[in-house]
């Protein structure tokens, strides 16, 4: 039974992410009106509206016009209760839960959203920053690599919370400051604006969320699966090399393969890699 809820609450939430991810771009309200079809208008009960059900009894159209609803509603939804899931194997099912199963979710919404629009609005990436950061300091659980560098440089009386805070700050800071880094060299070595300034601003709250370590290593996961998926994209659907990836959408689906394996992959890291070369 404890599985279910942690899978239920995600799908339920993927179905608002839907709504967002369509309506923040637009500038639209997220609250009213309430969803409708985007083809014939017709206002969605309730009972067309349940997370995957819907889309699957309906045959995957709209009973009003009948027309085709579009398979990513019922992806984001399952995709969003997934996380929802492995978050609770993780995490448990409390205020940890909560926190990176929000900061998850802001995630999906900003990968589809760079992937429909080649943005990645502020109004989530700058609020992310400020709330990575208050969040770190209400779960005042600073990794120890934290405190042991602030005891390097001399901070040894400082309590944990103060401890996360300044982390997550710094995180914050070396996040997007990476990324900007990414960006400029990206810029010198192709002669094209490979990412945005919004990239830089999302790295800052992956940052602020992580810590600058994991922050580090979302960087390299996403430069990867961007360099591998993007670059079979172009080839295959025949898209000329200047076409613009979205860097954001793979920036967030590591930073969730971060949140959930990202503590494993750098003790493997450190166990496999480095100490055996040591
Ligand atoms: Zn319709």
């Amino acid at each position: 039974m404890a599985v279910a809820l942690p899978l239920i609450l995600g799908l339920v939430v993927g179905s608002f992410l839907n709504v967002v991810i369509l309506r923040l771009p637009e500038g639209k309200s997220i609250s009213r009106p309430r969803s409708h079809c985007r083809k014939c208008n017709r206002v969605i009960p309730w009972y067309d509206n349940v997370p995957i059900l819907s889309y699957v009894l309906l045959g995957g159209r709209c009973r009003g016009c009948h027309k085709k609803i579009s398979i990513r509603y019922p992806l984001v939804e399952a995709l969003t209760g997934i996380v929802g899931l492995l978050m609770y194997y993780k995490f448990g099912l409390g205020t940890e839960w909560v926190i990176f199963f929000s900061f998850s979710a802001a995630l999906i919404v900003l990968a589809f959203i760079d992937l429909d629009h080649r943005i990645l609005p502020d109004a989530i990436t700058l609020n992310g920053i400020w709330v990575g950061i208050l969040a770190n300091g209400y779960l005042a659980q600073p990794s120890p690599l934290a405190v042991r560098l602030l005891r390097t440089f001399g901070v040894e009386a400082a309590n944990s919370r103060v401890i996360a805070l300044t982390a997550s700050f710094v995180g914050a800071v070396i996040g997007g400051g990476l990324l900007w880094g990414v960006a400029e060299a990206y810029l010198r070595l192709r002669g094209i604006e490979g990412m945005g300034f919004g990239d830089v601003k999302m790295m800052a709250m992956v940052g602020a969320f992580l810590g600058a370590p994991l922050a580090l290593l979302t960087i390299m996961i996403g430069s990867l699966l961007g360099s591998v998926i993007g670059l079979l994209y172009i080839r295959f659907a025949g898209k000329s090399r200047q076409y613009e990836l979205p860097f954001g959408s793979f920036l967030a689906a590591a930073g969730i393969v971060v949140v959930l394996y990202g503590d494993e992959l750098v003790h493997w890291y450190v166990d496999r890699i480095i100490r055996p070369n040591l």
